[in-house]
């Protein structure tokens, strides 16, 4: 039998992807996958224009979303499936993350300023037009202004994480992004946790997440054994994707190369059965 392939974990324009909902399903489709999750950084607004491409493609688009957390200065991303959309109290939280990204992004571009660099929010806005604005937006601007060679060296020399230009998003806890996706009805996995200490993980762990991200373009053969166990160990959900950006040759690549099967995707379904009945 053909095993089905599911992406769970891809980007759009709504957040720092470089391509539209409906490309990367129509992307998706070409490359093989039955299933994809467009899990945008603090927004679901891809979700109506990618579904729509996806049922004229025969391909099922989930509903998810990617929220970034904070433990002791460690950045921790949580991915989420299946919220209700419509949920007042998670558009709220979003369209607030989207706000406060605004407000970061426009602080990060005063620190360029201040060293001289000629790029104002305007340029950078031009770039992000609606969506959750983030350092991709800021380091592709700073490359159609010249004012660095490449995408890399942005972050290289002004806006990685010890960067002069860098501004950390606003705090927030693991567990208030937990509770705002179940009680929006939608399942949380701990997103590439290869980044991370076995410590963090467990802490995440105890804190309630329904599973974990163990297929990822960042993760070695050891990791996902290793990921894998701890799914099974704890009776977690296992989830796994390209976490597709696009705009870069490598990513175009893993679109399809990373991918769980779709039994996988009908365990997840019967979890959130469960605890919405
Ligand atoms: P933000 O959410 O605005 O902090 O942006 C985070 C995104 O920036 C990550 O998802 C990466 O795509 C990108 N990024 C962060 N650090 C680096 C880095 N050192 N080199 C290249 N890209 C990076
Ligand atoms: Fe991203
Ligand atoms: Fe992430
Ligand atoms: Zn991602």
């Amino acid at each position: 039998m053909v095993q089905l392939k599911a992406d769970l974990h891809s980007h759009t324009t709504y957040s720092d992807g470089a391509h539209s909902p409906a490309e990367v399903v129509q992307m998706a489709h070409r490359n093989g996958l039955s299933v994809i999750a467009i899990t945008d950084h603090d927004s679901v607004n891809a979700i109506p224009e990618a579904s729509e491409c996806g049922r004229d493609l025969g391909v099922e688009v989930i509903t998810g979303l990617e929220l970034s957390t904070d433990v002791d200065d460690k950045e921790v991303h949580i991915l989420a499936y299946f919220m209700d959309v419509n949920n007042e109290e998670l558009q709220k939280y979003l369209s607030f993350f989207r706000d406060e990204r605004f407000h970061r992004a426009r602080r990060m571009v005063q620190k360029l300023r201040n060293l001289g660099l000629k790029i104002s929010i305007e340029d950078v806005m031009e770039k992000a037009k609606n969506s959750a604005v983030g350092r991709p937006h800021i380091a592709y601007t700073m490359v159609d202004l010249g004012i660095v060679a490449n995408y890399q060296e942005a972050f290289e020399r002004f806006i990685g994480d010890r960067g002069p230009a860098f501004e950390r998003k606003i705090h927030v806890s693991p567990q208030s992004a937990l509770k705002l996706i179940s009680d929006s009805g939608g399942l949380s996995f701990i997103a590439h946790p290869g980044f991370m200490k076995e410590e963090l993980l467990m802490k995440l762990i105890n804190a309630g997440v329904d599973g974990i991200e163990v297929i990822h373009p960042s993760h070695n053969e050891n990791q996902i054994q290793f990921y894998r166990g701890i799914v099974n160990q704890y009776c977690l959900l296992e989830t796994g994707g390209s976490d597709f950006h696009g705009g870069k040759k490598m990513d175009n690549e893993n679109l399809g190369k990373y991918y769980i099967p779709v039994t996988q995707l009908e365990l997840m379904r019967k979890m959130v059965q469960r605890s919405n009945s």
